[in-house]
């Protein structure tokens, strides 16, 4: 059963932001950060970080440093009794301000775009419009509301710009993470228990439409899949096999008569040829239908 997931934001939504942290050491945990996600888990919702993480790009740190500040995070996080289930970032960044050129492009895992959300819901089958993203970036809602979520501005320090607080992929705003949570299992239709009974609440056209086309998308990847594990073998293809060695066998009888003279009919040999066509006729009609199963 799909489950439900927090996406949260990393920097200034669950640790502090020095800009462009690349010293494991200075990871430290924001206020609330750890009671959010122990509160987050015990509902039932999956904690998911998905990070812009251009750093990588511009040069300034590399993807395992990277993995060492997560490791440090999660090592925090983990000694308050708090987990993350996974970790999304996106290294990407287009433009020349990306010096390292394998790591400058445009991407859909950068946020505003959905694509870690949407990528962390196909891997890890998450329920995206029983989800919520959660960040204190207007990116973070935008990337949240393109995949079909609910969402939640944080604004720790002070009032969020007016622009901000009016934009159409703001839900709710929150002054801490405990205080996103609570706005999250107040709008869960069972409270603490169950975060999937909201779906059908609160999802709304917009949502349901992102919904459909994902699960047009993990439907066609599931046929996909049987396309390849039917590959191999299927009664058609058999079949086909069979036919086309009788179709050989033919011609070569027809062949063999006509080139010692073993009838004196000629048609006997036409006979023999038109057999051999016909059973090569099925033999490649059995071929197509095994690979269009
Ligand atoms: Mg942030």
């Amino acid at each position: 059963m799909p489950k439900a997931a927090v996406f949260w934001d990393r920097d200034n939504t669950l640790m502090a932001d020095p800009g462009y942290l690349s010293d494991p050491d200075q990871v430290a945990l924001l206020p609330g950060a750890a009671e959010a996600l122990r509160r987050a888990s015990a509902a039932g919702y999956e904690n998911i970080v998905v990070s812009n993480q251009s750093g990588v790009a511009r040069g300034l740190f590399d993807e395992p440093t990277l993995e060492r500040i997560h490791d440090r995070l999660c090592a925090l996080l983990a000694a308050e009794g708090a987990r993350l289930d996974a970790i999304y970032y996106c290294p990407y960044l287009p433009g020349d301000e990306a010096v390292v050129e394998q790591y400058r492009q445009d991407s859909d895992l950068r946020k505003p775009k959905p694509g870690m959300l949407v990528k962390a819901s196909l891997e890890r089958r998450i329920d995206l419009p029983a989800s919520w993203s959660v960040g204190d970036a207007l990116r973070d809602v935008q990337a949240g509301r393109a995949a079909g979520c609910r969402t939640i501005l944080l604004h720790t320090d002070s009032e969020p710009k007016p622009a901000d607080a009016k934009d159409p992929a703001v839900d709710f705003i929150a002054r801490s993470p405990v205080e996103a949570v609570e706005i999250i299992l107040a709008h869960s239709a069972d409270g603490e228990g169950k975060p999937q009974a909201a779906r059908q609440a609160h999802a709304t056209a917009d949502q349901r439409e992102v919904a459909v086309v994902l699960h047009e998308i993990l439907a066609f990847l599931k046929t996909a899949d049987r396309r390849a594990q039917t590959h191999d073998f299927s009664l058609a293809r058999l079949a086909g096999v069979i036919v086309q060695i009788l179709a050989l066998a033919a011609l070569l009888w027809a062949a063999f008569g006509w080139f010692f003279a073993i009838d004196d009919l000629l048609g006997t040999h036409m006979l023999r040829m038109l057999m051999a066509l016909l059973l090569q006729t099925l033999a490649l009609t059995l071929f197509v239908a095994a690979s269009r199963k």
